[in-house]
């Protein structure tokens, strides 16, 4: 690490990923000393490939969409749901709702340049971006977070102060796991087994970058999502004694066996040859109990990861970040870093999660079908797709009512609000 670093910042972000990267973005550009404090060697391998189109607008707010626009990346204007047996449904074209020049194109991404173009932009904007430098423990006064202790590449140990510092290290929610926040959700307990093919077939045209979710029995289901350099990334998610029933052990016996469970997932393959490991996550869903305490904020997956069934990772990890960095602003200028102060910011993301987890739940129930609802309730169709595509913060009573007409619905888990000093002056 370079030794001319500062030991004082205003602000201190854990990881460069999608939401590290946004909130560095917009903290250097209010002209805020931000150091972000990144584990791996950038670029880096990730999973987590497919924008939704709600993507637009933080992308647009960090100056990225031209950027976008002339990448490499694989435009993506649909989604489209296949059965087990093959039976494909129509393309849903997101420009039937949406704008075509902005929300309704979006893209499939390979994480290592989508990350590193985000990181150098941050970068650019004036963020100092520190790689193979991982963050060790929170530095604590009392109650409040007052700056990390990292260890570099060869193995120094370093202290970094500022008066706040933001958690944005993903699954592995370095902050909340530390501080005991950590919690499952009631339900929500699938894994992911996935790899990578070249050479398997893709639609032409439009249709080319389209996400494919093909089903498998038993609820799990196939992602299929084309890529550039003829590259696709397929994954199948289920829970894991399904996918491990009989005794199956190996990531790749597991996925070959699903594939053989899809009629469409097996023809497009066939063609393709597959390269690079088989990966299996554990179970990945979680909830943070807290979102941040006096001097400590969390965004992205470092607060709450759902699922993969619609693509919203990577929106709420960009949108959250933007919010943080708005809300971070906010704070330094007011020099006032309190808990409370970070309770709209936590108000408003647990709003968004929880309307896409009553979405998750229903996708997971055997008695829920999207055609069923449309069916009935065709005035509905809009409400879903704008769910599904990501403008979590609108008001979904009317669909909520009527999807519980099918499928029981999840009440918000009364979590993710800042922790509140306690008298005593010990956080816990
Ligand atoms: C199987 C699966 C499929 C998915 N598919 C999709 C999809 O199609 N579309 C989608 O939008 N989302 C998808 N996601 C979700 C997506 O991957 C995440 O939501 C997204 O990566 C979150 O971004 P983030 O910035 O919060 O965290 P990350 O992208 O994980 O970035 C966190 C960064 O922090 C760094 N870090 C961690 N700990 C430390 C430390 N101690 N010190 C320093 N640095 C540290 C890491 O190295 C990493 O670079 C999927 C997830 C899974 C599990």
């Amino acid at each position: 690490m370079n030794q001319e670093l500062s030991t004082h910042w205003d602000a201190i972000i854990i990881g460069a990923g999608p939401a590290g990267s946004a909130a560095a973005t917009l903290l250097a550009e209010y002209g805020h000393r931000v150091l972000v404090v990144e584990r791996e060697k950038f670029p880096r391998y990730h999973i987590g490939e497919s924008l939704i189109p709600f993507t637009f607008h933080p992308l647009q707010r960090l100056g990225l969409i031209s950027r976008m626009k002339s990448s490499c990346f694989v435009k993506k204007y649909s989604v489209q749901f296949v059965a087990p047996n093959g039976k494909t449904s129509q393309p849903f074209y997101f420009f039937n709702r949406y704008d075509r020049e902005t929300v309704a194109q979006t893209w499939q991404v390979t994480r290592a340049e989508f990350d590193q173009m985000l990181a150098n932009h941050a970068r650019s904007r004036g963020a100092v971006v520190v790689e193979e430098t991982k963050v060790l423990s929170l530095l604590r006064e009392g109650d409040a977070v007052v700056g990390v202790e990292t260890q570099g590449p060869s193995g120094e140990t370093r202290v970094f102060r500022a008066p706040i510092t933001l958690d944005a290290s993903g699954k592995e929610s370095f902050a909340s796991a530390r501080l005991g926040w950590r919690m499952r959700d009631p339900y929500l307990n699938k894994v992911a087994v996935w790899t990578y093919y070249r050479g398997a077939q893709r639609d032409l045209g439009l249709d080319e970058g389209a996400t494919t979710v093909a089903f498998v029995p038993d609820r799990g289901w196939f992602w299929y999502i084309p890529q550039q350099n003829d590259q696709v990334s397929v994954g199948v998610v289920a829970e894991g004694n399904y996918l491990t029933r009989g005794g199956v052990k190996s990531p790749e016996d597991m996925f070959k066996r699903e594939v053989g469970q899809n009629r469409w997932i097996e023809d497009h393959l066939s063609s393709g040859r597959q390269f690079g490991p088989y990966f299996l996550t554990s179970e990945y869903t979680f909830h943070s109990r807290h979102c941040g305490c006096e001097g400590l904020l969390l965004a992205g997956d470092a607060y709450c990861f759902l699922d993969p069934v619609f693509s919203s990772g990577l929106m709420l990890a960009l949108k959250s970040g933007v919010m943080a960095g708005d809300a971070i602003h906010e704070a330094i200028v007011a020099r006032d870093f309190s808990p409370g102060r970070f309770a709209p910011y936590a108000a408003s993301l647990r709003e968004g999660i929880e309307n896409m987890r009553k979405l998750v739940y229903a996708f997971y129930n055997p008695d829920f079908s999207f055609r069923t609802i449309t069916e009935r309730y065709p005035e509905m169709a809009g409400d879903i797709t704008d769910c599904l595509s990501g403008d979590l913060n609108k008001d979904y009573t009317r669909l909520w009512e009527v999807i519980r007409e099918f499928a029981p619905l999840p009440d918000a888990l009364p979590v993710g609000m800042p922790k509140a000093a306690t008298p005593t002056g010990v956080a816990a």
